[in-house]
């Protein structure tokens, strides 16, 4: 029996894992390998990082930090979770077994929705982008794609619009878009094309919007992905540009194994938390990171981490009083 159990190795689960170590608690992270943090290439806006780091660099100093506090970790997908006597259980899919802990931490985060068309993902971070607060700043002065499918992508060139005033919205999907939105893409100057993309291309505008270029910084062995240029079009079209975003709408929340504690969720399956300790409704299981409200950023996931750590500890030790 753990004291904690993490669900989720991203960012909130990390910070947390590592508070909790320093607590000197058993700490037990079960993550399956990836998801947001694993996928961006480059983060641009975390304090101490000003030429970035990548995702995947973040989790491996993360993790090594926790497990220096002497956090274990696991490779696995938590597929059910329940109450017990003492605490919560969890059902594991490739094992089979189960994990027991006194408090529950849920940092699952989301998956963004995007086609599968080659050489998207590799570029994420670098030179496509999801999230105007964290990446806007990179479209400055660039010729700026925005793919995406309806209303989400309409709004991701109108929201986009605060920073680049060279921007084009490729409708993938054809799905519908209001007349108020695509009047103000004709009042903001923004191109808007309905049609759906067969290719990424490549392009030569390699550096991040600064200054300073070169690989993120802890991440100089790995290659660089080609830089995104812009997309062929099936009526045969290409469409330069030197960023991307994409905004397809439809994102996957990751709570569902979650939902027989009894956790109390948004229509859009976020879990909601108290704002001052991030517990859920249920007593002993908390949420953090992307999973939340409205929450869908690095450091705020970070933050989220370390803020429910305090309270689960708060928690432990009223217990063991
Ligand atoms: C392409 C891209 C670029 C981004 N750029 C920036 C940026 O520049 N700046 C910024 O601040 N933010 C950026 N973000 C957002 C940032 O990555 C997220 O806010 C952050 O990763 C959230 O952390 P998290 O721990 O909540 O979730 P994640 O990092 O997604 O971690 C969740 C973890 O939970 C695991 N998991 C899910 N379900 C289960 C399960 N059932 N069992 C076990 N494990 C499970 C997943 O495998 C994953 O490892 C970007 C996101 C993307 C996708």
């Amino acid at each position: 029996m753990y004291d904690c159990l993490i669900v989720g190795g991203g960012f909130a689960g990390l910070q947390a894992a590592i508070q909790l170590g320093r607590y000197r608690y058993s700490v037990l992270v079960v993550d399956k390998g990836y998801g947001r943090s694993t996928l961006c290439g480059s983060y641009r806006n975390i304090i101490g990082w000003p030429q970035g780091v990548s995702g995947q660099e973040l989790r491996r100093l993360g993790r090594m930090q926790a497990e220096s506090y002497g956090v274990h970790f696991r490779q696995d997908e938590v597929v059910a979770a329940a109450r017990h006597e003492e605490g919560f259980e969890l059902a594991l899919r490739s094992s089979g077994g189960s994990l027991r802990g006194r408090t529950l931490l849920i940092a699952t985060g989301i998956s963004d929705r995007y086609p599968s068309l080659p050489g998207l993902e590799d570029k994420l971070g670098y030179s496509v982008f999801v999230c105007p607060d964290c990446d806007g700043y990179e479209t400055v002065g660039k010729r700026t794609a925005v793919l995406g499918s309806g209303v989400p992508g309409a709004r991701m060139a109108l929201t986009l619009r605060h920073w680049c005033d060279d921007l084009v919205y490729i409708n993938h999907e054809r799905h519908a878009v209001g007349s108020d939105e695509l009047e103000r893409l004709h009042r903001e100057g923004i191109d808007y094309i309905e049609m759906e993309i067969v290719q990424i291309l490549e392009g030569t505008d390699q550096g991040p919007n600064k200054e300073e270029k070169g690989a993120p910084q802890g991440d100089e062995e790995r290659p660089a992905p080609a830089p995104f240029g812009g997309v062929l079009l099936k009526d045969g079209r290409r469409i330069q540009a030197d960023r991307g975003f994409i905004a397809f709408g439809g994102n996957e929340v990751h709570s569902e194994w979650a939902r027989k504690l009894g956790i109390e969720r948004m229509e859009n399956r976020h879990i909601v938390t108290d704002p001052r300790t991030k517990m859920t409704h249920v007593p002993g299981v908390w949420a953090a990171g992307d999973i939340g409200v409205h929450a869908e950023q690095s450091v705020i996931a970070m933050g989220e981490g370390a803020q429910a750590a305090i309270w689960m500890h708060k928690e432990l030790s009223k217990q063991s009083r």
